[in-house]
């Protein structure tokens, strides 16, 4: 029995872990879940699987019928939790920048990492894959793109075998749209996504792409590939969830229905295979496979965010922080989609700070949003 501390739990990873949970009560047990906010749909969870733990980390949290043994408060309980208590797996589901602290917590304490928060390894890439080198602990990735490629390398004897790695994009709900219209992008419209259902923040990051760029990075960290040796290819009908190109010419691809499920429920059976939670894929009825390059004109968070990586240091906190707090703003329909990348812009003429320690980065990272926060 594996158990597992879940880490935003309520969130839509949160929601599709429980599933794979669900389907796999035998294999699976969650010790911890942890939520910000609706806190009703967390407690709800005792319902349907066996919890441990519960961790309110917001601060509306404390209600009503909270007051038992197993409902707990606060962010320093959760990280006091995390060193208590005997789990064998994070799944770390959080949200932004909040996720890293957790991140870190758990490879100090020597646990393998299924990573969905990719903020984590943007910022803090260089000291989270080393820690996780020191304490001799794995970090699985989550993403549907990472776990592709990571499944794709599996049959790779040599890592000098490997030319490429080929990250694919849905191109999300703008990606036929002439760039003359991007200004009348409502909410609404960026809230549509054409292949996945997830949280607000990564539907905004996938419609301007900020979303894939964030993956570029976190796929150098995760594989230790040069940002050369990255490539984003569209692949509307997102079957394809991204390849591995070897020396000889030959390509690897990882296929399936898109269905977060599957990624998640690999990263907790890892190294094994379960029966499938996700429906099952019908190559027939998808008829054909499509694919084309980026607009980096169209959209430049991806093209600020390849350069954000090549420049490292406190960079890609600076990308990762600017873009969170104008996704934010855009939620709040405060400023226009067309503003997310020029607020974006404007903060990476900030000079670079090379080899940031942790303090450095999480301080970067709330002052980069404060001055976006005051000034809209
Ligand atoms: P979501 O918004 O649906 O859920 C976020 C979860 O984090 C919630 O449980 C929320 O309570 C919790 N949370 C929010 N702020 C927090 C804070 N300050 N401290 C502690 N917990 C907090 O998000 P999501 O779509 O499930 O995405 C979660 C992570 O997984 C993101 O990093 C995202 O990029 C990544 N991811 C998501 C998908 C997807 O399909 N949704 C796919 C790949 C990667
Ligand atoms: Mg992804």
């Amino acid at each position: 029995m594996k158990k597992i501390a879940l880490l935003g739990a309520t969130g839509s990873i949160g929601q599709s872990t429980i599933e794979v949970v669900k389907r796999h009560s035998d294999k699976f047990k969650i010790v911890l879940a942890s939520a910000h906010s609706r806190i009703d749909e967390l407690l709800n969870y005792e319902n349907q699987i066996p919890i441990d733990h519960f961790v309110i980390t917001g601060e509306n949290g404390i209600t009503r019928s909270e007051n038992t043994d197993n409902i707990h408060h606060g962010e320093d309980t959760l990280l006091s939790l995390l060193e208590e208590i005997d789990y064998d797996i994070m799944l770390n589901a959080i949200v932004g920048s909040a996720g890293l602290k957790y991140t870190v917590a758990g490879l100090k304490t020597g646990h393998t990492i299924a990573l969905a928060n990719k903020e984590s390894l943007v910022m803090a890439g260089d000291i989270i894959t080393e820690l996780a080198r020191e304490n001799n602990c794995r970090i699985i990735p989550v993403d549907s793109e990472h776990s592709a490629v990571m499944q794709c390398l599996e049959g790779a004897q040599d890592k000098s075998h490997v030319r490429r790695i080929i990250l694919t994009a849905s191109g999300g709900p703008f990606s036929s749209l002439k760039i003359e219209a991007f200004k009348n992008i409502t909410l609404k419209d960026a809230l549509q996504h054409p292949t996945w259902a997830m949280g607000d923040k990564i539907t905004i990051d996938s419609a301007t792409m900020a979303n894939k760029g964030l993956e570029v990075i976190e796929a150098h960290h995760l594989f230790d590939v040069a940002y050369d040796e990255i490539d984003v290819l569209i692949h509307p009908q997102s079957v394809i969830h991204s390849m591995v190109e070897y020396i000889d010419g030959s390509i690897i691809s990882q296929m399936s229905f898109p269905d977060m499920k599957l990624p998640i429920q690999y990263a907790l059976s890892y190294p094994d295979r379960f029966d499938a939670t996700a429906q099952n894929t019908d190559l027939a009825n998808i008829h054909q496979l499509t694919f084309y390059k980026p607009n980096f004109e169209k959209f430049p968070l991806l093209g600020m965010a390849f350069e954000v990586g090549k420049k490292g240091g406190i960079m890609p906190t600076i990308f990762n922080a600017a873009n969170e707090a104008a996704v934010t703003l855009f939620l709040q329909e405060k400023i226009h989609f067309t503003d997310i990348p020029k607020i974006v812009e404007k903060e990476l003429a900030a000079m670079n700070i090379h080899n940031p320690d942790l303090e450095t980065i999480i301080e970067k990272d709330k002052e980069i949003k404060e001055k976006i926060y005051t000034h809209y």
